[in-house]
């Protein structure tokens, strides 16, 4: 089947027998081309300042019942540790957007000591929203590899929908920060969101051939979730039940997977925001990489880009174990001490 948008379209609206067809298959793809191996990224959401008010998002500048926060240097560096004495082969560094000349340096900063610490062992990825070409390039200088910058819907007007229309919130440069990430040499990860209200399948089947065209080497995306107190509540009578932007969720990983066979694809944690077995879920539809929160505790609740958003503690070796368990009892082994790089950037560079 050639996988064109109408086939697509097709693919995204299946159901019952159809719906297992198609994360089979994908399963099937994913071993054949990427493997059984599952990574960890060892995620750290060390700040929720942000400039920019993106009408879904709980952390967007004007929701003033966030308590602001900027997790410290060496608590942040302790999580990495963490994470490089267990194993992880790389870390996620993920912050609301700033840019002021302060942040730039922390980030900075950050990833030098980082490199340090681990001597270099540990894949570092950041997602710290858009910036400069120059700023892009002296992060990369400093040791982050790879970036994730979810275009969040390649439809304009609906982007439009759900970002206010101002300089800041531009689509135009949303895509030019896409170009420069993939021109200073990182892998580059974006996504969308799932789900959301105005989207049709045709604007997700387009959000997918986005991906391909652009060639990325990652992928994050997941269901869109309500948070009370953002614009775009007000239009959850349009949204359709979670259950379904589950499902949907699931069948964008799969069709994903067939259409883009060796890239990495993230289990996204708002899937566990929907169901408590969601990023298992996600795995068996093609998925690749998990992100185990390791934010430190007391930050976590202000982190809140959307309502339920998991409040898990895995910084603990009680939880990871359980992580651990569940992702091997399904099949799949962890790939301790690997960077697990994108296969479709190595071969994309070669
Ligand atoms: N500030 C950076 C990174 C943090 S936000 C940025 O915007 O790129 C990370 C991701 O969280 C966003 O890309 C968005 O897709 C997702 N997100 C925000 N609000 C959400 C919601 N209500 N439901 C699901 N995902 C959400
Ligand atoms: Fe800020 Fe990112 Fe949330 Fe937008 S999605 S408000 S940039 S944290």
């Amino acid at each position: 089947m050639i996988l064109d948008k109408e086939n697509i379209v097709k693919l995204l609206q299946s159901q019952d027998e159809d719906f297992y067809l198609l994360l089979k298959k994908a399963r099937e793809e994913k071993i054949k081309t990427v493997g059984n191996m599952v990574y960890f990224r060892g995620l750290v959401e060390f700040s929720n300042n942000c400039a920019k008010d993106c009408y879904y998002c709980g952390i967007r500048k004007n929701n003033e019942k966030v308590i602001r926060y900027d997790v410290p240097e060496d608590e942040i560096l302790d999580a990495c540790r963490f994470a490089h004495d267990r194993g992880f082969g790389s870390m996620v560094l993920q912050s609301g957007e700033l840019s002021s000349p302060a942040f730039i340096k922390r980030v900075d900063e950050l990833l030098k000591k980082i490199n340090k610490l681990s001597n270099g062992d540990l894949g570092i990825t950041l997602s710290c929203g858009e910036q400069s070409r120059e700023i892009y390039r002296r992060w990369y200088e400093s040791g982050a590899h790879r970036y994730l910058l979810r275009i969040e819907a390649t439809n304009r007007e609906l982007y439009y929908k759900i970002h206010p229309k101002t300089e800041n919130h531009s689509f135009e440069k949303r895509l030019e920060a896409l170009q420069f990430l993939r021109e200073t040499g990182y892998q580059l990860g974006t996504g969308v969101m799932i789900g959301l209200p105005f989207q049709s399948l045709e604007d997700l089947a387009d959000d997918l051939l986005f991906f391909k065209k652009l060639d990325i080497d990652m992928c994050g995306m997941g269901p869109y979730v309500e948070h009370e107190n953002t614009p775009l509540y007000n239009q959850r009578h349009l949204l359709q039940s979670p259950k379904e932007r589950f499902k949907l969720a699931l069948k964008m990983i799969a069709v994903l997977r067939l259409i883009m066979p060796d890239i990495n694809i993230a289990s996204a944690t708002a899937l566990e925001a929907i169901d408590p077995d969601g990023r298992r879920k996600a795995l068996d539809a093609g998925a690749n990489v998990v992100m185990p929160n390791l934010t430190p505790p007391d930050y976590r609740k202000e982190y809140r880009l959307y309502k339920n958003k998991p409040g898990l503690l895995e910084a603990t070796d009680a939880s990871l174990k359980k992580l651990k368990n569940n992702i091997e009892s399904a099949g799949y082994q962890i790939g301790w001490n690997e960077r697990g790089d994108s296969k479709h950037f190595t071969r994309r560079t070669q």
